[in-house]
């Protein structure tokens, strides 16, 4: 008899939020400066220095609370969780344990079988560390402590995510909203955005979970996805051969596909958490929290209903159109330059701008052509001043020369001809020239007309306006 073991998800997600300063003190969170050039002695530490909470770090974890539809705690804590490690020279991080400020809540996630809602378990605020350099020295470890005190929001989600597909998607949905709310970059690259994916088998049929392994620090969605399946794999293996899974936090080596352990709870560290004697409690009065709410902007189902009303499209284009927001606000921005059909260009972006920007791994904030070229590239196609497939090579042009499409279409000597006059004289011309086929189609053969379009065009050298000669070649053939 063989055993049917089932896979369970739970993420513990690590956003840093985008403020100017960091969370306790006036340090700036800019990312790349010059290595322990922005950490302040209130990052550090140092002796005689009180933190100070910055509000709109604050704000930022209403904001996705709000989003979420969760409690917001009205009087949450801040508590130490101390530790040693070279990166936290103050001996601990100030995090949020007993009552965050930010529980509860849900999101909708989606793969191809399923739509499910995840509950989520809690977030709260916190500071980051510093960053531990392995790859600087030879033999030795370098560190930046610029890092240390910019704020983050953990969000902790229930374990109810059954596979791989399914936490990227939770982990798709969060990053989508938080870009949404744009209280976070959530660039990946850079660390904005990270998170420790904990996964156990039970066997099937089994209410209780089993025992968890958390992997730690995955940065990027593709990592997420093989490191869990990898984990499944390999508790599977030992399931089935009647060995334990050790509860432990281990590492995904990109390189080599696989986990490894980094250490085990048995000997993890006591944080020894208490309340943090230099901050208050966070109160959060009512009147803030209206404030906050009635300033919220739209959020991603939001756009999506709306996106649904206002333009004639498929579920599927407003889905990819509003999975990340500045991919929605592009697409707005064309229909706002130019009079075009909402579809036609739904099929532009999605089709043609959306593959370069995976062919050249760019993400859809990082598209550097503006609304407007792009807007006028579709103008100039749907007046057949260019045939869609010139409008392609203009694109690409455009994305590597970031030239507008008119200069493109002006120096490449690109224009269509659409002058009637001057296609009645092509036309007239290869009718003449293939007498023969005239008088065959004529008699019945239909099917050369595609030759005689075909004929113009190369005559043309393919500027010809395939439609407009397509309706003169009628007029000329009739019977
Ligand atoms: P810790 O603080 O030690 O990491 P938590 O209880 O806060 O532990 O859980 C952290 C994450 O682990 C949560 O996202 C939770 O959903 C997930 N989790 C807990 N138990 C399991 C389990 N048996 N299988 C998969 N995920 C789990
Ligand atoms: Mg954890």
């Amino acid at each position: 008899m063989s055993t049917e073991f089932v896979s369970t998800i739970g993420l513990e997600v690590h956003v840093q939020l985008n403020t100017k300063s960091k969370i306790f003190s006036a340090a700036s969170t800019e990312y790349g400066a010059e290595p322990n050039t922005q950490a302040c002695a209130v990052d550090l530490g140092l002796p005689g220095v009180l933190p100070v909470l910055n509000a709109e770090a604050v704000k930022m974890a209403i904001m996705f609370g709000l989003a979420i539809n969760a409690k917001i705690e009205n009087n949450s804590i801040f508590a130490r969780k101390n530790y040693f490690y070279p990166d936290l020279p103050k001996g601990y991080q100030i995090s949020q344990y007993e009552i965050p400020i930010v529980s509860g809540g849900s999101i909708e996630i989606e793969t191809e079988e399923i739509k499910k809602i995840i509950n989520i378990t809690r977030a709260h605020l916190e500071e980051d560390a510093g960053k531990s350099i392995h790859d600087l020295f030879v033999n030795e470890t370098a560190i930046d402590l610029n890092r240390a005190g910019t704020p983050l929001i953990e969000i902790v989600s229930e374990p109810e995510m059954a596979n791989a597909k399914e936490a990227v998607s939770y982990l798709k949905t969060i990053h989508s909203l938080v870009r949404y709310l744009d209280i976070s970059d959530g660039n990946m690259q850079e660390g904005s955005f990270r998170c420790d994916a904990n996964v156990s088998l039970r066997e099937k049929g089994s209410i209780q979970l089993g025992t968890r392994t958390e992997i730690k620090n995955l940065n990027s969605f593709k990592f997420v996805e093989q490191a869990i399946n990898f984990e499944i794999k390999r508790q599977g293996k030992l399931l089935l051969n009647n060995q334990n899974v050790v509860q432990e936090t281990r590492l995904y080596d990109p390189q080599k596909n696989e986990t490894r352990p980094m250490r085990s709870k048995e000997e993890a560290n006591d944080y020894r958490y208490f309340p943090d004697p230099d901050l208050l409690p966070v109160e959060i009065t009512e009147e803030t929290l209206t404030k906050i709410r009635e300033n919220m902007p739209e959020l991603p189902h939001e756009r999506k209903t709306r996106f649904a009303d206002q333009y004639n499209l498929s579920e599927y284009d407003i889905g990819i159109l509003t999975s990340d927001k500045s991919l929605s606000i592009f697409f707005e921005a064309i229909l706002k330059e130019r009079d075009i059909d909402p579809k036609f260009t739904a099929n532009w972006v999605i089709t043609e701008l959306l593959a370069l920007a995976n062919k050249h791994s760019i993400n859809p904030q990082d598209i550097t052509i503006t609304a407007k070229d792009f807007a006028d590239l579709l103008f100039s196609i749907k007046n057949n001043e260019i045939s869609s497939k010139q409008g392609k090579s203009v694109l690409e042009k455009m994305w590597e020369s970031g030239d507008n499409p008119s200069s493109i279409i002006k120096s490449a000597g690109l224009s269509q001809i659409s002058d009637e006059d001057e296609l009645n004289k092509l036309v007239d011309n290869v009718l003449k020239n293939h007498y023969k086929s005239v008088e065959e189609y004529k008699n019945g053969k239909e099917k050369l007309f595609g030759f005689f379009v075909g004929a113009v065009m190369q005559e043309s050298e393919g500027k010809a306006s395939p439609q407009i000669v397509s309706k003169i070649l009628k007029n000329k053939l009739k019977k």
